[in-house]
């Protein structure tokens, strides 16, 4: 199954992901992870979307689709891959349309999880992450059983992204509304979108998606 995670940032996309790819045996493809690794590496890559993302702006489109697309050859993604935080534009929808057809793949659904613009910056500040696992957490919503320590993988170590503050959250709502939720249409027209409910708890967002996905 190969299928799309849309949502603003923060609305639960990423901790969604990794409870599915489990259920569903697919990859999750995150160009927000690997955007990261390549900051982290140093390349030249990573030093120029470094800046962008630290401005809360996307990455130019043509960076991002090559990484898509590298990333689906690889043979993991054969079993089905679910992707997260792309398509973000019209012109990356479009990419990715003619990139599937031209590999021989199609999407299974488009799911849509839908937010309150309110409850994302709370949710974006109070994100961390298991330095380890990269298992997700929150100070307020989804803290670790035991304090400190990461309840998947035993890990003492966390990590929050520089981009998760509340000045660079407002530019990426606004990037989000301009430029990624125009895309939904696209996919309407193609009669994939399938709606859950972001608001409600984690776990109950997930028990929408086995529902949505289930079928
Ligand atoms: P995204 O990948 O869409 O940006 P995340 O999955 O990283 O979002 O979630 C953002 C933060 O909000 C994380 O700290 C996560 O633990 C928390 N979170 C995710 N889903 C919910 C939810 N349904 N209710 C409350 N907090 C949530
Ligand atoms: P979130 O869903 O929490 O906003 P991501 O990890 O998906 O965060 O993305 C972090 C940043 O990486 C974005 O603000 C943007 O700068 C960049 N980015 C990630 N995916 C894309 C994409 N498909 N197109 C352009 N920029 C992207
Ligand atoms: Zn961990």
């Amino acid at each position: 199954m190969n299928i799309i995670l849309l949502g603003a940032p923060g609305a639960g996309k990423g901790t969604q992901a990794r409870r599915l790819e489990e259920r569903y045996q697919m990859v999750q493809l995150s160009t927000g992870d690997m955007l990261r690794a390549a900051v982290a590496s140093g390349s030249e890559l990573g030093q120029e979307a470094k800046v962008i993302m630290d401005a809360g702006q996307l990455v130019p489109d043509e960076l991002v689709i090559r990484m898509i697309s590298e990333r689906i050859d690889e043979p993991d993604c054969a079993k089905g891959f679910l992707l997260d935080g792309f398509p973000r534009t019209t012109a990356q929808a479009q990419a990715l349309d003619a990139m599937l057809a031209e590999k021989g793949l199609k999407l299974d659904a488009v799911i849509q999880i839908r937010v309150d613009e309110e409850a994302l910056v709370e949710r974006i500040t109070g994100r961390f992450t298991c330095a380890s696992c990269g298992a997700g957490y929150h100070d307020t919503f989804q803290r670790p059983a035991q304090e400190g320590v990461c309840d998947n993988c035993g890990g003492t170590e966390f990590t929050r992204r520089a981009d998760d503050n509340e000045k660079t959250v407002r530019s990426r709502m606004e990037a989000y509304r301009a430029q990624t939720a125009p895309i939904l249409p696209h996919y309407e027209a193609q009669g994939l979108v399938q709606e859950v409910d972001g608001m409600a708890d984690i776990d109950e967002v997930t028990a929408q998606l086995y529902k949505v996905l289930d079928r």
